[in-house]
């Protein structure tokens, strides 16, 4: 039985206890059109007028989490524990099993991000889920062995490690300066410029100051906007695909492999994630990261724990500039 337990040194939660199954029928993709049953069935399909699907979610086949019951927190001396509580989904976000992002269709990006925020929106209803991470990985690098275009939803009781250090640096910056963090460094870096890769009127994509990964690149809103899935107006949703579509074109030309993930707010309860009478979404900001993995351009973090970067972000940003697969408005 699976459970996730608290290293009392480091902080973060592990799943232990977790038994993978062998994957069914080599050489089918079961994310292919007429395998839908294959996967269990689907949570929220989107059809086109014919009645066919174009996106379809559904629950992982051998999920690593349970939506069923509580956190079960519980200890065994004084060590921590709880059970595996939490949504683990799939996305299969196009019919084509060849087509990478970058060769998506602006219509079809739509309704990527259009899943993404619903589910995101439906998952933090759940007031059991701390946090709802939505990330993708393409390329077997990646550990993804399945070509066909997928992401991962995870709703989880525990903020996420990357997220968790975020939000309490994100924190101690608001509480120091009243300014949000990620507010700070874009201001800087539109200023700056030099690591800046497109800007838009809403958004900016840019190579990050301290990048862990060659050609690692983020994308966040330019005004102060904690949650991802709360667009506000269709206009800047619509602006924000057109940007992710441009910055996947750009990226699929240095990287075979890569990971994506949305890092929004976590899922505002009553438990107190306001602390000295500030509110997370005053000083969480969203953003995309995207970290391309390719052998090449990338060394994996050490054991020393210090990632090694052979190409600058500086250097990156020029190179994803010079690649102009398409002007945009
Ligand atoms: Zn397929
Ligand atoms: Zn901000
Ligand atoms: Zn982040």
């Amino acid at each position: 039985m699976a459970e996730f337990r608290r290293d009392p040194l480091l902080g973060n939660w592990v799943v232990t206890g977790f038994t993978k199954t062998k994957s069914n029928a080599a050489g089918v993709c079961p994310f292919c059109p007429g395998n839908e049953e294959m996967t269990p069935p689907a949570i929220r399909e989107i059809r086109d007028r014919q009645g066919r699907w174009l996106l379809r979610c559904f629950p992982a086949a051998n999920p690593v989490f349970q939506v069923e019951g509580g956190a079960d927190k519980r200890a065994e001396g004084f060590y921590d524990k709880m059970g595996t509580l939490g949504a683990d989904e799939l996305i299969v976000e196009n019919v084509s099993h060849t087509k990478t992002m970058s060769a998506f269709e602006p219509s079809e990006v739509s309704l990527v991000v259009e899943m993404y925020t619903e589910r995101i929106i439906d998952l933090k209803r759940d007031e059991r889920f701390k946090y709802v991470l939505v990330s993708k990985n393409h390329g077997e690098i990646t550990g993804s062995f399945i070509f066909h275009p997928h992401s991962h939803v995870l709703a989880t009781p525990i903020v996420p490690q990357q997220v968790s250090q975020e939000l309490a640096n994100s924190r101690d910056h608001y509480l120091l300066k009243e300014r949000c963090l990620l507010c700070d460094v874009v201001s800087q870096e539109v200023r700056q410029g030099k690591r800046v890769v497109t800007l838009t009127d809403h958004f900016v994509v840019l190579c990050p100051f301290a990048s862990r990964v060659a050609f690692e690149v983020w994308i966040l809103p330019r005004r102060h906007t904690a949650a991802f899935e709360s667009w506000g107006y269709r206009a800047i949703q619509e602006e924000f695909v057109e940007v992710f579509l441009d910055t996947m074109k750009r990226i699929e030309r240095v990287a075979a492999s890569y990971s994506i993930a949305i890092h929004t707010s976590p899922n505002l309860t009553k438990d107190g994630l306001t602390e000295e009478n500030v509110a997370v979404t005053d000083y969480f900001h969203w953003h995309l990261e995207i970290l391309p993995r390719d052998v090449n351009s990338s060394r994996f973090k050490r054991e020393d724990q210090f990632y090694t970067v052979f190409t600058a972000p500086e250097e990156a940003a020029i190179l994803l500039r010079a690649k102009n697969p398409r002007r945009l408005p």
